[in-house]
């Protein structure tokens, strides 16, 4: 299967392919995390890494099922991440790139960087593609947010990607923590240490990756339509894009026109829905509306989905590390839904979001205290 990727081009002039490959191991795996967390929840604790104790996954789902049935906590004070296997996501790029795919999102944060390099470097020493047939994008955690800090940040993930540069560099929330290693530096009492650092000072470290051709582009992710307009009217290098949560559930209707009008492509992520960890969110893919245009189309729920994304001009960054999926995840450029079909979808979105990042709730910077 080779087909070519359709590009958008960003107000720079830039190309990017519109599906990308989604790398974050993550996604809030009620099969993935541990024991230790019951007693944890009970003691405040809100933010799960799930790395050390990947194994215990039915447990660890179980014991936060438990605590939210126990009225404890509810499924969107958590923050949870689950680590990928070692290997494992190498292996998704390597096959995503030999299926067609030529964009990859990665970040920082997802401590993947290194993984997503050596594949890269293998499919351009296998001949398969070239460096400047792919778009990377990667962005800056929230540890790293003071202007200083950006460049070295920025050289940090290059180095780990074995690339001169990027082609999208994003700040991947608006809000900042505490300056310093910690990926989520936290206080004695587990809170995460944040820091009021606006994000037009982050920007301005931004744009010196540009000058410095670490990043070919550069772009913001998580920004509300009153943060994006500001970064604009401040902005020297404007940013081109905005990435956020976009699903069935949660259209962005009102964000999108926002992002046309200041001519900032959106990348959609967690376009999926994260299947099968809703906790409560109903996956809409199991609706008899979705269910009725996947067999129309001979389509599954997922392509529909991503489809949806597509025909809104939202870039889909699906994330799979199973190889059928990643290939069935490719296959939606050979149909159409109708615009009566994508207004009905619309009107089924309930606004739920899969990564609300709640514990960030009080920060200034904190992008959903407003509607969009
Ligand atoms: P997705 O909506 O992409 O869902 C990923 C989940 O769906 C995985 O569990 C995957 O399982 C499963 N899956 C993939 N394809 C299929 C399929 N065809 N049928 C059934 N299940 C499937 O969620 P993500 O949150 O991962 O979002 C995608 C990407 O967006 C991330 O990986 C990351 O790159 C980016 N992102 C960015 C954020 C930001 O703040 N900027 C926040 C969240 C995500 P498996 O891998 O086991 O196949």
């Amino acid at each position: 299967m080779s087909v070519k990727v359709d590009e958008i081009t960003l107000s720079n002039g830039q190309k990017v392919p519109v599906l990308g490959l989604g790398t974050w191991q993550g996604g809030d795996d009620p099969a993935a995390v541990g024991k230790a967390v019951k007693i944890a929840i009970d003691a405040g604790y809100r933010h799960f890494d799930c790395a050390a104790v990947y194994g215990n996954e039915e447990d660890i789902g179980q014991a936060i099922k438990e605590k939210i049935e126990e009225g404890v906590v509810k499924r969107e004070d958590l923050f949870i991440v689950t680590k990928s296997k070692p290997g494992e996501v190498k292996e998704a790029v390597k096959c995503a790139i030999q299926v067609g795919y030529r964009h990859i999102d990665t970040a920082f944060f997802y401590e993947n960087e290194k993984e997503i390099g050596q594949a890269i470097e293998e499919k351009i020493n296998d001949g398969t593609v070239k460096r400047e047939d792919l778009f990377i994008t990667t962005k800056l955690w929230c540890n790293s947010h003071k202007e200083g800090e950006v460049v070295p940040a920025c050289k940090q993930s290059l180095q780990n990607l074995g690339l001169d540069y990027v082609d999208l560099y994003l700040i991947h929330w608006p809000f900042a923590f505490k300056s310093g290693t910690e990926l989520t530096p936290r206080d004695a009492a587990g809170k995460i240490e944040f820091q009021e650092t606006d994000y037009l000072e982050t920007w301005k470290g931004m744009e010196s990756c540009k000058q410095q051709g670490l990043a070919r582009s550069i772009g913001v992710s998580n920004f509300n339509s009153e943060q994006l307009e500001r970064l604009v009217a401040n902005a020297q290098i404007k940013p081109v894009n905005n990435q956020v949560e976009v699903t069935l559930n949660l259209n962005q209707k009102p964000l999108l026109e926002v992002c046309k009008k200041l001519n900032v492509t959106v990348t959609g992520f967690s376009p999926l829905g994260r299947p099968g960890n809703r906790y409560g969110i109903k996956n809409l893919w199991d609706e008899p509306e979705i269910q009725e245009l996947a067999k129309k189309y001979n389509k599954t729920g997922a392509n529909i989905a991503c489809r949806f994304l597509l025909q809104r001009g939202v870039t889909p960054i699906p994330k799979s590390v199973t190889p059928s999926r990643i290939k069935e995840n490719f296959d939606i450029f050979n149909f159409n839904l109708t615009p009566e079909e994508i207004t009905k979808i619309e009107a089924m979105g309930t606004g739920a979001r899969v990564a609300p990042f709640t514990e960030a709730k009080d920060c200034t910077f904190y992008p959903f205290k407003i509607p969009f």
